[in-house]
């Protein structure tokens, strides 16, 4: 029954299959998908070599894995700035491309052939994801595509537009929900993060989100992209510049690097509870290693409160214990929590898991003996 509601998809390379296998993208040394959370940062426009190095080297330092910028830009107004073109993407390769993998939009056929050359995945943007000659020149052009949901396509659509490259060859397509269309115009647009937690039920391919173009507001970037991985994103696109109040193309929605640095702490704290884990390239620079020491101290802190909260648990079930008069020592419950962390994926040794937890249950015990002391109460 699974099986025949899989195959009766309209789309149908791209469903979910009933294994429940998730697709993985490749781009040079980075994997898109899996126990990954990927960040794609930079600026919305390519602009200056000097803008350039000095943002990829900042969001590299950071955590982000790839690097993005526009030279051909969508732009709502033929009076708005444009993009470098041609120029822009070899500048973007020469100065970027040495130190991490490059994302650039392409609107027609002879750039994505262009971009192929320079950048290592091709950006179909939201205004083309219905331009099937496109989708099928991304198909051909020999890199991942980055396909990001139109304003107002519903999710079939989006999936009916990864088909098109799909099925002319390329497997490597990654989705990207960048915000939908609604009547509500408190942001720019509305980020269908529901839409993603669904696309993770209808598809393999890797779901990336865009809270930049998502929410126009650079102050809304960080808790969307927060909901973004609980809500099962597998990474993120990120608009970041050096100078976000002069940036040449969306000002009001750009991090800062140091915003962006502290976006980057948090979801390095933040993934392994969504079951993901971000993994910062290692930049031998004093800054970063003081930063990651940072973020370490903020990961210590995590521990605590989650083993703290862990602690406060095992007094609800003293209290429930007493209630049904039961002792509060149980061996084979403690064997069971021993065995059980021991079985569980994990860098540490099985020596040191069950030393931790011994405690921690030594801790836990102490804390229910105190509740039935009447010292502890609620
Ligand atoms: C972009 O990512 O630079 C862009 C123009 O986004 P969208 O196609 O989502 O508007
Ligand atoms: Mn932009």
């Amino acid at each position: 029954m699974e099986a025949i509601a899989h195959r009766e998809k309209p789309y149908r390379l791209a469903a979910l299959g009933s294994n429940g296998a998730r697709t993985r993208v490749p781009v040079r040394d980075v994997e898109i998908g899996g126990p990954h959370f990927t960040v794609i940062a930079g600026p919305c426009s390519a602009e200056t070599p000097a803008q350039i190095e000095t943002i990829a080297g900042r969001v590299l330092s950071a955590g982000a894995r790839l690097f993005r910028a526009g030279v051909y830009k969508p732009r709502t107004s033929p009076y708005s700035f444009q993009g470098l073109g041609d120029d822009g993407l070899a500048m973007l390769d020469r100065v970027a491309g040495q130190t991490m993998p490059i994302v650039c939009e392409a609107l027609d056929a002879d750039q994505m052939r262009l971009a192929a050359e320079h950048a290592d995945v091709i950006q179909v943007g939201a205004r083309n994801m219905h331009n099937t000659s496109l989708l099928l020149a991304a198909a051909r052009c020999g890199r991942p595509v980055l396909l990001k949901r139109g304003f107002a396509a519903t999710l079939e659509e989006l999936l009916l537009a990864a088909e098109y490259v799909l099925l002319h060859g390329n497997p490597n397509v990654v989705l990207c929900e960048r915000g939908i269309r609604t009547f509500d115009d408190s942001t720019r647009n509305t980020a269908d993060l529901a839409g993603v937690a669904r696309l993770r039920q209808l598809t393999h391919l890797p779901i990336l989100v865009d809270p930049s173009h998502a929410t126009g507001r650079a102050d809304l970037v960080a808790p969307v992209a927060l909901a973004a991985l609980a809500a099962g994103a597998d990474g993120l696109l990120v608009e970041v510049h050096n100078d976000p109040a002069r940036s040449w193309s969306d000002p009001e929605q750009a991090l800062s690097c140091d915003d962006f640095d502290d976006l980057m702490s948090e979801l390095i704290v933040r993934a392994p509870l969504s079951g993901r884990s971000v993994r910062p390239a290692a930049v031998a620079r004093a800054e970063c290693l003081e930063r990651h020491r940072d973020t370490i101290d903020r990961m210590d802190a995590a521990v605590l409160a989650l083993l703290s909260e862990r602690v406060a648990m095992a007094r609800v079930v003293g209290q429930i214990k007493t209630g049904l008069g039961l002792p509060f020592l149980d061996r084979e419950r403690e064997q069971h929590v021993l065995d059980h962390v021991a079985q569980l994926t994990c860098s540490l040794s099985v020596g040191a898991r069950q030393q931790i937890f011994r405690t921690v249950m030594d801790q836990s015990l102490s804390a229910e003996e105190l509740l039935a002391g009447g010292i502890l109460n609620g």
